[in-house]
């Protein structure tokens, strides 16, 4: 295929804009997939994709179609043209924009997909501003026009006033209905250019996502910058496009985007963002990713019955999958082995662990997520924290200076909720940066905001004081200097390292007496009394009493009725499953996802 037949083009959007659906009918308009296949957003592949209903993973498809240019006459067939079209559907969730970068890193224009009815939420414009850095093409097209309260003339005039795009330039188009889609390829072919690339260059691809297949092993994800001949190849298997599922060719040329499998054992060969080419020829490496920047940590730890080794393995082969998270090993006195993993935030964090559970059938145990925090001690050493347990306490090691990350929020609101976001804001720690008009009922506010202030439920908080109408993003800050204290749990008197947490001084009596009340309601009474404490040093701040469990299970049980009680026990063994014993105490999942709601 000549360069000049290829678009590579991504659809970005605001979450639930309709990228993914949008996506199904371009695939269907260019028979990739077949009308009414059964599966809407065909590109979400993942179990928790479905379950949930959101793109986590960017996925690519690569579609053939025939473009005829406008104005073109009857006779004039031989004008008509077969185009390679690269299709990479992204995430819209903040948590994912280093999936959506990498995307746009292979991509020469980018469809910017509004709701209609909703306009320009927080998203699109952090979305736009990373097209428009990657000097993208941008085409906007105004969805769901079908809808009772769509005013796409409201819409045109917000991507006018925030983004200086010409309102003739958008499509209006119906995912749904199909009104509209037989203007958007064309529009793509128009109006973004071709990828660069020259033939004559050495080969040089950019690797753009891996992951790991059963039988194929390590597949790459790649877009060709210069091109090479079939045969050329070292320790290639297989070469193809995604169309929409592994499809050879054999051959891979400039400026598209496809797969290769090669000989790769081990998923850490995979690099996201490095340069493959040939062996024989030396070439500049390409300007690979920013590295992912972890927001959260936490400790990830074999639930009690469950085996080390298989988490280990487990985590090995979804990381290939799933490059932005970092790994590394730790033990906790309560809890073990296990490892310490850093994730781009709550939700990413969230759906690391459903797949390690779906996908890999891993039982784990997650501790209290916290952000990185940076301390100086007394004697000069600054060290990164991302685990509150390895703070040291050592008097001889005072801690004389903290620092937390923060973030410069987005949030746009119907003007009406103004006041009850401004106080969520405040109550949040936050610094009000920027407050604009974005037409005559939307404002767009921004806030520096500690991270640790938001990773946890700042999102669930402003949707509900909104009703739903706020929408938000972030982007990450530089650290600011706080006041911060390690607020410790103690069970029976014993610290628990894996409920420690890092909380801002004028916070941290409140955090810790609901944190006491909070582990109460989830602990289960057990065959002894338990205290549970929160502390910060050697001070108690909150204390409660678990008192001991009177009966045992199998007392329910009146008369012998063997297949009642092994019922009875099987249920005992079932809710044991997430629990892990420390010192003497049961202590179920839960009580860790509890104590992460407290802020
Ligand atoms: P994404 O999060 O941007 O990928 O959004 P999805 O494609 O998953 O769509 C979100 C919801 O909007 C789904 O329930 C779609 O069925 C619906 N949707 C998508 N496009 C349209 C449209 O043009 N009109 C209407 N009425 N609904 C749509
Ligand atoms: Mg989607």
């Amino acid at each position: 295929f000549p360069t000049e037949r290829i678009r590579n083009f991504s659809i970005i959007a605001h979450i639930d804009h309709g990228k993914s659906t949008l996506a199904d009918r371009l695939l269907e308009l260019t028979g990739t997939i077949k009308k009414g296949h059964g599966q809407p957003q065909y590109l979400d592949k993942l179990q928790v994709e479905r379950e949930r209903g959101i793109t986590v993973k960017a996925q690519t498809a690569t579609m053939f179609y025939k473009h005829k240019p406008s104005g073109i006459s009857a006779g004039e067939t031989h004008r008509v043209n077969d185009f390679l079209l690269n299709l990479i559907d992204t995430p819209g969730h903040v948590d994912f924009s280093y999936e959506v970068s990498r995307s746009l890193a292979a991509c020469q224009g980018a469809l910017l997909v509004v709701d209609a009815a909703q306009g320009v939420q927080a998203q699109t414009v952090a979305n736009f501003y990373l097209a428009f850095e990657f000097n993208l093409t941008i085409i906007p097209v105004i969805n769901k026009i079908d809808q009772p309260t769509a005013d796409p003339d409201r819409v045109k005039a917000q991507l006018k006033s925030l983004f200086d795009l010409d309102p003739n330039d958008a499509l209006l188009t119906s995912a749904k209905t199909g009104q509209g889609l037989e203007h958007v390829l064309p529009a793509v072919i128009e109006r973004i250019p071709s990828p660069p690339g020259k033939s004559a260059s050495p080969l040089r691809m950019l690797l753009l996502d891996s992951y790991y297949d059963e039988y194929k092993g390590v597949i790459c994800h790649v877009a060709v910058i210069a091109s090479a001949a079939t045969g050329q190849v070292y320790e290639i298997f297989d070469v193809g496009i995604m169309h929409p599922e592994l499809t050879p060719t054999g051959v891979l040329f400039s400026g598209q985007v496809g797969y290769v499998v090669s000989g790769m054992r081990s998923t850490k060969e995979a690099r996201v963002g490095d340069t493959l080419h040939h062996a024989r020829s030396s070439v500049e490496p390409l300007p690979g990713f920013k590295p992912a920047k972890h927001m959260v940590f936490s400790g990830l730890y074999p639930a009690d019955g469950s085996d080390f080794d298989a988490l280990n393995a487990a985590i090995e082969k979804l990381t290939c999958n799933d490059a932005s998270v970092s790994v590394t090993k730790e033990t906790s006195t309560a809890l073990g082995i296990g490892f310490r993993c850093g994730f781009l935030g709550l939700l990413h964090m969230d759906v690391f662990h459903q797949r390690l559970e779906q996908e890999y059938g891993a039982h784990v145990i997650s501790t209290v997520p916290t952000v990185p925090y940076i301390f100086e001690y007394s004697d000069g050493s600054k060290v990164n924290v991302q685990n509150p347990a390895s703070l040291s306490s050592n008097p001889g090691k005072r801690v004389v200076a903290c620092w937390e990350p923060s973030v410069i929020a987005t949030i746009i609101i119907p003007s009406e909720y103004v006041g009850a976001v401004i106080t969520l804001c405040s109550e949040r720690r936050g610094e009000q940066l920027e407050y604009s008009f974005i037409d005559s009922q939307r404002v767009l506010m921004k806030y520096r905001l500690p991270l640790r202030e938001i990773v946890v439920d700042f999102y669930d908080q402003l949707k509900s004081i909104t009703s739903g109408y706020a929408s938000f993003d972030y982007e990450d800050e530089e650290y600011q200097a706080s006041d911060l204290v390690k607020l410790d749990v103690l069970l029976n008197g014993q610290p628990v390292d894996a409920m420690a947490t890092i909380v801002h001084s004028l916070k941290a009596q409140r955090i810790g007496r609901e944190l006491v009340e909070k582990l109460r309601k989830v602990i289960d009474r057990q065959m002894f009394e338990i205290t549970i404490q929160a502390a910060i040093g050697s001070k108690v701040v909150a204390r409660e009493t678990l008192s001991a469990m009177r009966k045992n299970v199998l007392a329910k049980c009146y008369g012998g009725d063997i297949t009642r009680k092994k019922k009875l026990l099987e249920k005992q063994k079932e809710g044991k499953k997430r629990m892990k014993r420390v010192g003497s105490v049961d202590i179920p999942q839960e009580a860790f996802h509890e104590l992460l709601k407290v802020s």
